[in-house]
């Protein structure tokens, strides 16, 4: 049996005009090899569909690469207000002593003293506070949460204690 050129329209994927077709699906009627070449072709075009699009791998690297770059720009620009900020807030804390410093010794020596005078006294108050919250608050909170308080409080303790020391320094400033 002649499968030309049934055969190479199969193998070829070719797109075939009504009238090619219709002699094609004649043939494979009458002849096997060709069918199951043609199932075969069927079997691997829809195998096809499945398989990504030419060019996908690389749309897909090029949106990676994308992303890795708004993430790396993120993560810079975190960093620079981190450090920024990190930097200001230094700074604001530390300026009332820097400048005290160059003004005279001595007063810096007593600023200190009151620091950790007040520092000492705060402590003693949030810790005050916080055996009074041990004792109110249910003890059945999970280990992990009771850390995660703390230390929270603790951070926000410490920061509130030297900003409230900070404007009482100011304030001793202006009026005398
Ligand atoms: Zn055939």
């Amino acid at each position: 049996m002649n499968h030309q050129p049934f055969e190479t329209w199969l193998l070829d994927d070719k797109v075939l005009t009504p009238a090619e077709k219709r002699e094609l699906d004649t043939h494979l009627r009458n002849c096997k090899t060709c069918s199951a070449l043609a199932e075969t072709g069927l079997a691997l075009r829809s195998s096809r569909i499945i398989t990504p699009k030419p060019g996908f791998s690389m749309r897909f690297q090029q949106k990676l690469a994308a992303q890795k770059l708004v993430e790396r720009r993120r993560r810079l620009w975190g960093m620079i207000v981190f450090i920024v900020s990190g930097v200001g807030l230094s700074s604001w804390f530390l300026a009332p002593a820097i400048t005290s410093l160059t003004s005279s010794p001595v007063e810096w020596l007593i600023t200190a003293a009151s620091f950790f005078l007040y520092l000492f006294s705060s402590l003693q108050a949030i810790g005050d506070m916080f055996s009074v919250m041990a004792r109110i608050l249910p003890s059945f909170l999970p280990p992990y949460a009771w850390m995660v308080i703390v230390s929270g409080l603790a951070g926000v303790g410490l920061l509130w204690t030297v900003s409230i020391w900070r404007l009482s320094r100011r304030t001793q400033g202006v009026t005398a």
